[in-house]
């Protein structure tokens, strides 16, 4: 999934369960729920294409955090739980791009690589702003 549903769906959570004790390892478990979830998602390799989507999904995410947690008092749960909802993605990136070969992190990727449910990219699409749209709203109520 991109990173953004990621975060979003970190940070509703984070709105619901003000506790970060609870919403933040929540946040952090919910990044592998959600890529079990039919989705798109660009290939994670160091490809031109591949990086420039990244670079663009993480720019959205970070409008989308300052836009919606630092209008909030619960700001600081927000952006930590939206950190923690992509960090599974983030211990890749060093693998992915840098091919760091740490036993730990190479564990982590083919367990992802496992779990990713993907789908063309239309319905996959679809699905993401769907699942955006939820969190949307449970974030602005
Ligand atoms: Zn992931």
């Amino acid at each position: 999934m991109l990173e953004t549903p990621h975060a979003l769906v970190g940070m509703a959570i984070a709105a619901t369960i003000p506790n970060p004790l609870i919403s933040l390892p929540l946040a952090f478990l919910s990044h592998f729920g959600v890529d079990m979830l039919p989705h798109w998602n660009w290939e994670p390799d160091a490809r031109p294409l591949s990086l420039l989507g990244i670079i663009l999904d993480l720019i959205l995410l970070e409008i989308l955090i300052g836009y919606l947690a630092f209008q909030s008092p619960l700001k600081l749960n927000l952006t930590a739980a939206a950190f923690f909802a992509i960090l599974p993605d983030l211990l890749e990136a060093p693998y992915i791009f840098f091919g760091h070969n740490n036993r730990f992190v190479k564990k982590l990727c083919d367990f992802q690589r496992r779990i990713q449910n993907r789908t063309p990219i239309l319905p996959g699409i679809i699905t993401q702003l769907l699942l955006s749209g939820l969190c949307l709203l449970i974030l602005k109520s």
